[in-house]
């Protein structure tokens, strides 16, 4: 069982490692790490040219591809960092502001 397996927001912090480290690599897949986002970017399907271009530069690894296809954003995991708006070429990302 990986240290991660048992988190959760029912245990004690007794329970849990020093400082809630985490020791393996990987562990992003178990947690919504994109809570605390304050900007949102929104994927604009009608402009986008399945370039692709966006898809390797997002450190989250936040955009899918499927079937060779780049799919909505991972927002369980993106962080709002922009870069991936940056990168489109074709204006197919827009950043907003987190509505919560
Ligand atoms: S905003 Fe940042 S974290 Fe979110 S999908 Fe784009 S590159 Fe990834
Ligand atoms: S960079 Fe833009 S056009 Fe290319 S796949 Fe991503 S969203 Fe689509």
């Amino acid at each position: 069982m990986s240290s991660v397996d048992f988190i959760n927001e029912n245990i004690n912090w007794k329970d849990i490692t020093p400082g809630g480290e985490v020791y393996e690599g990987g562990t992003a897949a178990d947690f919504r790490t994109g809570d605390w986002r304050v900007s949102i970017p929104e994927f604009i399907a009608d402009k986008c040219k399945q370039c692709l271009l966006c898809t390797p530069v997002c450190p989250d690894a936040a955009i899918p591809v499927e079937n060779g296809k780049r799919a909505d954003f991972d927002f369980d995991h993106c962080k709002g960092c922009g870069i991936c708006a940056k990168v489109c070429p074709f204006g197919a990302i827009v950043m907003k502001k987190e509505e919560k």
